[in-house]
């Protein structure tokens, strides 16, 4: 938009130099808002002052001068006074009271806002709320005249408030993965403050066999919630494993959740808390992730590959025979799983990639099974009554009953 619209708009509207300057934010690199809205009114009057030198002063131009000193224009205002004219500013007509002169005021409320949390914290994100009535004059003007090159005021405010703040506490604001956020509500100046969790991506093995449910595991949480001075730990897990299974190899992909942390202490002190202790779960890898990657990890799951040990106990004796053609059948098959729930059928269809087994001794069989991370493994060895198809036991053509799952590693 040309700077000679700045006159258009402030014949009809008093801006105050911010809410002009934002009108203009792509001109002008390496201004802010306010020196730029400034700029823009000095320009205007040399332009008015101009043209009165060479066409003599008329009602237009002297209106237009009066327009400027209303807006706040102080060389405008002693322009006129010169001339024995005296106008007073008026309120600006999308912030009101100027609320850019109480940023220093908000800023130091933020900052000790901050500080009263009373945490270690390395960046903050900051975000305002603005009163509708000033946004919808904003939106007005830049409706009306048809404005494209706009910046918004709360983004203003938020810039303004975050180098401010910044500068206070000597601490980097950051949109993206801030450790704590602030918001403040322009209207009421009330801060409210969220401390971010911290987000540990993991391996983790389970060392022990646990036959009382996975409610009975044992993570070391009170380790991580004491590393990280925190409030409670999420857990995360990439699938669930089988009842009684232990998860060795590499372990299971997992997602700490590290809720209200006091302390930021780096992995590997965190790494060093964990280690030698007697907790059922084993953590490895660790790192630090976003947020989103608790979804990304979720959404994975079913493509996982896994490879599981199973021990098992078969009604007859397992021939190398029917080992051979165990694993010459499962190759690259497709296992479906039907859920019945009610009138209610859901089919589960799942790979077996590869498959092999022997004999332990009588009817212990020892079998390993590579597959798609969503396979019912057990369900898969003993049949489930005809839900699992095709299975071991359905191949087998007799009975066989899974004692004991292992995880040996997962690929995801
Ligand atoms: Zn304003």
């Amino acid at each position: 938009m040309s700077i000679e619209r700045a006159m258009d708009i402030l014949r009809k509207y008093p801006l105050c130099n911010h809410c002009l300057g934002r009108l203009f934010a792509r001109l002008g690199t390496g201004l802010d808002n306010e020196e730029r809205g400034r700029a823009i009114k000095d320009y205007l009057l040399m332009r008015i002052h101009e043209r009165i030198l060479n066409e003599g002063l008329s009602d237009e131009l002297l209106n237009d001068i009066k327009a400027l000193a209303m807006s706040g224009h102080e060389p405008s205002i002693k322009f006129l006074s010169n001339m024995g004219i005296n106008v007073s500013p008026v309120k600006c007509y999308v912030c009101g009271d100027n609320i850019f002169t109480r940023l220093n005021e908000w800023a130091d409320n933020i900052a000790n806002s901050l500080r009263s949390l009373g945490i270690e914290f390395r960046s903050f994100r900051l975000g305002s709320k603005v009163p509708l009535d000033i946004l919808s004059r904003e939106l007005s003007i830049t409706t009306e005249f048809n404005v494209s090159s706009a910046e918004s005021i709360k983004r203003e405010i938020n810039r303004e408030l975050g180098k401010r703040v910044s500068a206070i506490l000597g601490v980097p604001f950051n949109r993206e993965e801030p450790d704590v956020e602030v918001v403040i509500d322009i209207n009421t100046g009330s801060v409210e403050t969220q401390v971010m969790p911290i987000y540990i991506l993991a391996r983790y093995r389970k060392v022990h066999r646990l036959v009382n449910g996975e409610g009975q595991v044992r993570w070391p949480i009170d380790r991580v919630m004491q590393a990280y001075g925190a409030k409670d730990v999420v857990i995360h897990t990439g699938g669930e494993d089988p009842m009684g299974t232990r998860v060795l190899g590499n372990g299971r992909p997992v997602i700490l959740q590290v809720i209200r942390p006091s302390k930021r202490p780096g992995i590997n002190d965190v790494y060093a808390l964990l280690r030698d202790s007697d907790y059922d779960i084993m953590l490895d890898n660790l790192s630090r992730v976003r947020a989103s990657a608790v979804i990304r990890m979720k959404a994975r799951v079913r493509d996982y590959v896994i490879t599981y040990r199973v021990l098992a106990i078969t009604d007859n004796p397992v021939t190398d025979d029917n080992i051979k053609s165990l694993r010459d059948y499962f190759r690259n098959r497709q296992v479906v799983q039907v859920f019945r729930r009610g009138r209610r059928v859901r089919r589960r269809v799942s790979m077996v990639y590869e498959l092999d087994g022997r004999v332990v001794r009588g009817r212990l069989v020892e079998f390993l099974v590579r597959c798609q991370g969503n396979l019912y493994i057990r369900g898969f060895v003993h049949g489930g009554f005809g839900d699992v198809e095709p299975s071991i036991a359905g191949t087998l053509g007799f009975g066989i009953r899974p004692i004991e799952v292992d995880i040996l590693g997962i690929s995801d």
